[in-house]
């Protein structure tokens, strides 16, 4: 069973959010702006109830860019991880915690991905060890801040459900 292998190496799952938890934006939208426009991924939820259910830890790992450009507000993006988490408690699940990268790329702040920052806290936050953690993403940028914050990662389409 997929969540017994996965519970045996890991303690701690962090989740990218836009191309992971839910579908990316749309058409040319760059970027998820209210509840409406999330389109959640029902494989992936299931997946972290299950990682749940033999008690690994998740939570996710995500940049949003868009507060930075001042095209929503922190309180509009908190609005959008709560409905995540709705429908994560509804079925049963333990709401997930979020930490964003809020930052423009000019700020060359620590925390927006590729670097490692992000991932760092939510391992330091939930005191799991990098042996003992994975990340799960869709693009080269998450890949490269697992390999800087040196806890394994995977691209989620090779996430084998079996
Ligand atoms: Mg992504
Ligand atoms: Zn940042």
């Amino acid at each position: 069973m997929v969540q017994e292998k996965f519970a045996s190496n890991y303690d701690l799952v962090i989740f990218d959010r836009d191309g992971v938890i839910n579908f990316a934006p749309k058409g040319n939208a760059r970027y998820i702006l209210s509840v409406e426009e999330l389109d959640l991924n029902e494989l992936i939820i299931n997946f972290i109830l299950e990682l749940q259910g033999t008690g690994v830890e998740t939570c996710v790992a995500t940049n949003q860019q868009c507060v930075g450009k001042r095209l929503i507000s922190v309180d509009q993006l908190n609005r959008i991880h709560n409905a995540i988490n709705i429908q994560i408690s509804k079925a049963g699940g333990v709401p997930l915690d979020f930490f964003t990268c809020p930052h423009l790329i000019e700020e060359e702040c620590e925390c927006r991905k590729p670097k490692p920052g992000l991932l760092i806290n939510a391992m330091s936050s939930f005191g799991v060890t990098p042996e003992r953690s994975l990340f799960i993403g869709d693009q080269l940028s998450d890949k490269i801040a697992a390999e800087s914050a040196a806890l394994d990662f995977l691209y989620v389409e090779n996430i084998d459900f079996r």
